[in-house]
């Protein structure tokens, strides 16, 4: 087993300030290392299905938050969805990952049947749920299903930050609450956070890579803010491609094993975005399968992309651009490799 490396937070500072290139250069590379000694030069592929742009939550970021009344609102139903998948198995991905806003018409019931179909279709795969914060029965009826993970992020491990990110019905306890439970009925759980969100600091993001340390998740997501022209945060500054890339590299070096995406969102704001992702540690990649109408108004942020890199017709074009710099995507549930 690799050790985990932490940073001091006087080391986290300075790597998240420096302006020395070789610094920041090395840093990138000692990250890159250790993906390739924990995951060779391969990258894993999620198909993401974003089932729903319903949510009864507020999130002061989110393009789909309750308050938005200027989207056109759609839901998947069950057929959609199996099809997505049916899809994503022709195309090679073996994990799926449902992402949605909390939709209260996409209940319990609702999943229980879908996650059961598809364990049906296509034994050897996984799924993967990104559905936000439910009820602890909940997430025991879907882990008893057949669900293999759960994404949640705490988005800023600061509760002053959070609290000005969110409504008061949410609070950064209830997630971490939400994660050791899920964590405790054997889901693999993801975490992350925004990149320079609104009212986040260097300091705000240490405490990030601090709570990371404790909650220990098998994933960790993580991509710069983006401001969507319909939130309070329209006009803030969206993150940088230069910190979300140091952040990701100090996450691998602490998390050896972590299962780390190169997201849609760095790759939003930089157009070689996924690729610095996987040179920055990344070592999973998650291209959309939503039909078009679904992608079109699943608009968390401006300007999301969906074409090309981002779509799961995009795979060759995708792989082609991995093997350049020596990766190639592969045909696997990839698994976590840690304890
Ligand atoms: N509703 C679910 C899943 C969808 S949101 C949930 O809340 O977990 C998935 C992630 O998108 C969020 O965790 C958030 O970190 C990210 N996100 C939302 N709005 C964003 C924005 N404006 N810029 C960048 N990322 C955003």
């Amino acid at each position: 087993m690799l050790q985990n490396n932490n940073f001091s937070d006087k080391e986290l500072y300075e790597l998240l300030t420096t302006n020395d290139k070789s610094m920041i250069e090395n840093l990138h590379k000692k990250a890159r290392d250790i993906a390739q000694k924990v995951y060779s030069n391969e990258v894993y592929i999620r198909g993401l299905i974003e089932i729903s742009n319903f949510c009864r939550q507020g999130c002061f970021y989110c393009g789909i938050n309750r308050a938005n009344t200027r989207i056109k609102r759609y839901r998947l139903d069950k057929k959609e969805i199996i099809e997505c998948a049916h899809r994503g198995y022709e195309f090679g991905f073996r994990t799926f990952v449902l992402q949605g806003g909390e939709d209260p018409i996409q209940d319990d019931d609702f999943f229980v049947e879908i996650i059961e179909e598809i364990k049906k279709l296509y034994p050897d795969t996984r799924i993967t749920l990104s559905l936000g914060h439910r009820s602890k029965e909940s997430y025991y009826r879907l882990k008893k299903a057949g669900a293999d993970r759960y994404l949640l992020r705490h988005e800023s491990a600061n509760r002053s930050v959070f609290n000005k990110l969110h409504p008061a019905d949410q609070s950064l306890d209830q997630r971490v609450d939400d994660l050791v439970y899920m964590k405790s009925l054997g889901f693999h759980i993801g975490t992350g956070f925004m990149v320079q969100a609104p009212f986040s600091s260097i300091e705000s993001h240490i405490e990030d890579i601090k709570l990371i340390r404790k909650l220990k998740p098998q994933m960790i997501g993580i991509g710069p803010f983006i401001s969507h022209k319909d939130t309070i945060f329209k006009d803030q500054n969206n993150g940088t491609s230069d910190l979300t890339t140091r952040l990701l590299s100090i996450l691998r070096i602490e998390n050896p094993y972590a299962l780390i995406p190169s997201t849609t969102a760095l790759n939003t704001i930089d157009e070689n975005g996924r690729i610095k992702g996987i040179l920055s540690g990344a070592n999973v990649i998650m291209p959309n399968l939503s039909p078009s109408y679904a992608k079109e108004n699943y608009t968390l942020y401006d300007k999301k992309k969906n074409k090309g890199l981002e779509s799961a017709f995009g795979l060759k074009e995708l792989d082609d651009l991995l093997r350049r710099y020596g990766y190639k995507i592969v045909v696997d549930k990839g698994d976590y490799k840690g304890e």
